[in-house]
């Protein structure tokens, strides 16, 4: 039990594990907001411009009328696309940003060249190179 305790340990306190759970807290809690967000304040906007209702229903004939009726919730399941599509924006603006963030780094690299290319051979040449080392060519 002791030596189980250990390895658990060990797994928990590795970097990528604590990075997972606070992504995975942070993701629930942003959830959250999202329903919020759609609930409390873009159903009342939408259901007060349209007229439709999120609490809207269809009853299913067949299944009588009584404690076996069965309804289509589409209220509820546009609620939930609403939600899908705010978080999948909201997501797809934060890959956006880390990704242009991590391409900075790269540009940096690229911006400081220490080679060109001679336009009489195309060998790779020192940028401060005024005569190429493979043709002798006079650069400018
Ligand atoms: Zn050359």
């Amino acid at each position: 039990m002791k030596k189980f305790l250990k390895e658990f340990k060990e797994f928990a306190l590795k970097g990528n594990v604590m990075d997972m759970a606070v992504g995975v807290i942070i993701g629930a809690a942003f959830g959250n907001i999202v329903t919020a967000l759609t609930k409390d304040f873009i159903n009342p906007l939408i259901n007060s411009i349209g007229g439709a209702n999120f609490g809207g229903k269809i009853h299913l004939p067949w299944t009588g009328t009584g404690e076996n009726a069965q309804y289509l919730l589409w209220g509820d399941f546009l609620t939930q696309v609403i939600n899908f599509v705010i978080m999948a924006f909201c997501i797809f603006v934060m890959v956006k940003a880390v990704n242009k963030l991590m391409s900075i780094g790269k540009k940096e690299e690229v911006s400081d060249p220490t080679e060109k290319t001679c336009p009489y051979c195309q060998s790779k040449i020192s940028i401060k190179a005024t005569r190429c080392p493979h043709c002798t060519s006079q650069l400018q």
